[in-house]
């Protein structure tokens, strides 16, 4: 059944109707105020949303300065060159397996949090974020969305220069500076999208648009990734897979990012993320 689970001041709310229904609250206590519990037991969270009545609202969540929905991930995987058109702007083939590193989970930062530039040379990224709701070992593809609890938005921001310093390159470092992960704004269901596999993405920068997409072109899809991973390792409730970018985003045209941009990420049936630059 569908939800949408917030982070607000380091609490979790359910959202319905864009009213706010504070998980412990709401519960009598049944789940605790961490949103990482409310993730590990995201197959509880249909029943409870259904039975929220809009009598017991804590109020509109838009009036809300929300935190990361997932606030405190173990593992936190990139994957690089991951649509055709982003990885033909790199100059690079499609990648015959999947490209993965890391974003130590240090970088995650709030759907509103302002990106703190570090270099001249920090570039944009919207991505879906998949967020693993379950213990995943060696699944197989036709079961990996059972295992996860929601889509989200993020922004893998990267610091080209650094990402491309060492001989061979080592993404990590890159794309891990403190603030350079912000996902959000909320943690969506998958059974709440017609088609968790095909939607909209798209990123402006300072109301120009500069990325639209669908995540319907991904070369590696999301079960896919999910099943590779776990074969690779044991996925937990909260990690979270940044699925790669598609084209448009700055270092072909050396358009980075400067102090006062505010980055618009938008995906259909999650939102939107804001974060100015400074
Ligand atoms: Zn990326």
């Amino acid at each position: 059944m569908p939800f949408t689970l917030a982070n607000v001041h380091g609490r979790a709310a359910l959202v319905d109707a864009d009213q706010r229904y504070d998980l412990e609250r709401a519960t009598s206590g049944q789940f605790s105020s961490d949103p990482m519990e409310a993730i590990a037991r995201f197959s509880e969270l249909g029943e409870v949303a259904k039975r929220l009545s809009p009598a017991q609202a804590d109020g509109p969540i838009a009036a809300e300065v929300l935190d990361p929905p997932v606030p405190d991930p173990r593992k936190v995987f990139g994957i690089g060159l991951n649509y055709r058109d982003h990885a033909a702007e790199s100059g690079s083939e499609p990648p015959e397996v999947p490209v993965v590193f890391t974003k130590y989970p240090s970088c995650i930062n709030a759907p509103t949090g302002e990106i703190e530039l570090r270099s001249q040379t920090s570039d944009y990224e919207a991505e879906l974020v998949v967020v693993i709701g379950a213990l995943t070992r060696d699944i197989t593809r036709d079961r990996a969305w059972s295992h996860i609890a929601g889509l989200t938005c993020g922004q893998d921001i990267s610091d080209r220069v650094l990402q491309k310093a060492a001989t061979p390159p080592q993404f990590s470092l890159g794309k891990s500076r403190d603030t350079y992960g912000p996902i959000g704004p909320v943690l969506v269901s998958v059974d709440s999208f017609n088609d968790p596999a095909d939607l909209a993405i798209s990123c402006a920068i300072n109301a120009e648009q500069r990325q639209n997409a669908r995540t319907s072109q991904m070369i590696y899809d999301i079960p896919f990734l999910v099943s590779y991973l776990s074969k690779i390792l044991t996925l937990e409730p909260g990690d979270l897979i940044f699925t790669g970018t598609p084209a448009g985003v700055g270092f072909p045209d050396e358009r980075w990012l400067k102090p006062g941009d505010e980055i618009r990420t938008e995906i259909e049936g999650i939102g939107v993320m804001s974060n100015r630059c400074t």
